[in-house]
């Protein structure tokens, strides 16, 4: 798949600027900026990092000693917030890779634990020292947030992530204190639910963080049916892992239709605290669309945005683009956009793709009302609220009512 032209271009930030403001503008926004210096080398095939053409980003060389120094030093400047967590991975400005890739990688994060006050989290699929790891989160107990991606640990593992740490490892990874969450997916028919006891067996405490692969712009397609058909999967494998009774604490996050569902009260409340009129034209993704269309239908102009920008099978209002909105206008004049849509990583009023609310409102010309009230925040919540194995087994599969949702046609 190609990438999208966009109507609407940001303002490049970088052009021009020395890697140290790629460095800053990371630590600004929380993160801690080691680079490999180059493209992740593990190339997983269901990577969102394949085509991140979407946002501007600049790759600083591969992180030196007297960078990291640098570093240590820019972050220990900011103030400690006990609750905050800087993270390891997931940058803005810079490509995702496995930052464990990086030969000084253990030292550092034994660095910024030693020499720093402040919590770190990180991401790897599995990169990590095992005795080295375990002992830091047995030395710094609550200081360390250890998200492993497994992803799966069966036969698909080899086509998806071949280049990855052998199941073997992953095991000695999680047998211990050190991983706090491991999320891997459903593929087939006994995948996820194998793992989950897989990891069960070994390690009762971490949270199990399960749910599909959402495809995206730029995967084969091969691996798009291979996600989709684990979309198809997850009710049974869910209801396996249910029907285990794992001691650990189970979650399922991904499928936005699912949240949008298990949500839906807070949803049509939040609608009605709006006080829109039926006139009011109000931007949405597919499964916020869905939802009110069932419950408010005709109450408000519901301007349904596909996830163009992301592409693949995105349905996210959060994650929605400026340009995605542009690309779907006819002759609206007022548009009201829920504030989520422009709260990203890249700063206040601009899109995931880093571009500005007045840039889309000088290019289009159409007048735009922000919806305050639906932020970052208040999306998050939602998120979460509902994730468990548990809401997703009763209130989802068991609900008499998801049939009917699940037959509603998807917004045209
Ligand atoms: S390890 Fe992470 S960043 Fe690297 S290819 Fe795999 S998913 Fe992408």
């Amino acid at each position: 798949m190609r990438a999208l032209i966009p109507l609407i271009q940001p303002t490049k930030i970088f052009k021009g600027k020395d890697y140290h403001e790629v460095l800053r503008h990371e630590m600004d926004a929380g993160k801690i900026p080691i680079s490999l210096g180059k493209s992740c080398p593990v190339k997983c095939e269901f990577c969102y990092e394949i085509d991140h053409s979407y946002r501007e980003t600049l790759e600083p060389p591969k992180t030196t000693q007297e960078d990291w120094e640098y570093i240590l030093d820019y972050i220990n400047k900011k103030p400690t917030d006990p609750l905050q967590f800087w993270c390891l991975g997931g940058n803005e400005y810079m490509e995702w890779t496995d930052l464990f890739l990086h030969p000084q990688a253990m030292e550092w994060v034994e660095d910024f634990l030693k020499f720093t006050d402040k919590n770190i989290t990180f991401f790897t699929v599995g990169f990590v020292h095992v005795p080295k790891i375990h002992q830091l989160a047995a030395q710094y107990p609550g200081r360390i947030n250890f998200e492993l991606s497994v992803i799966t640990l069966g036969e698909y593992r080899q086509k998806l992530m071949p280049h990855a740490p052998a199941v073997k490892h992953l095991l000695k990874v999680l047998d211990g204190p050190a991983v706090s969450s491991a999320n891997f997916y459903a593929l087939d028919a006994h995948t996820m639910s194998e793992d989950a006891v897989a990891i069960s067996r070994v390690n009762q405490k971490c949270v199990l963080w399960m749910g599909c692969l959402t495809p995206v712009r730029g995967l084969k397609e091969e691996t798009v049916a291979l996600m989709r058909q684990g979309r198809k999967y997850l009710p049974q494998e869910a209801e396996r892992v249910y029907d285990t009774g794992l001691p650990n604490t189970t979650t399922i996050h991904t499928e936005a239709y699912i949240t949008a569902f298990l949500n839906r009260k807070r949803i049509v409340s939040m609608f009605d605290s709006l006080e829109l009129e039926k006139k009011d034209t109000v931007v949405m993704a597919g499964s916020v669309c869905k939802i009110l269309t069932m419950y408010r239908k005709n109450r408000a102009r519901f301007f349904y945005v596909p996830n163009a920008t992301l592409g693949g099978d995105s349905d996210c209002t959060v994650l929605l683009t400026f340009d995605d909105i542009a690309r779907r206008l006819t002759n609206e004049k007022i548009l009201h956009i829920p504030k989520c849509v422009m709260q990203s990583g890249r700063g206040p009023y601009r899109d995931i793709a880093g571009v500005t609310l007045e840039e889309f409102t000088r290019k289009t010309g159409v007048k735009v009302k922000v919806l305050h009230k639906v932020d970052t925040r208040f999306a998050n919540k939602q998120l979460y609220r509902h994730g468990y194995l548990k809401n997703y087994v009763e209130d989802y599969l068991r609900n008499p009512l998801m049939q009917t949702y699940e037959a509603l046609a998807t917004p045209a």
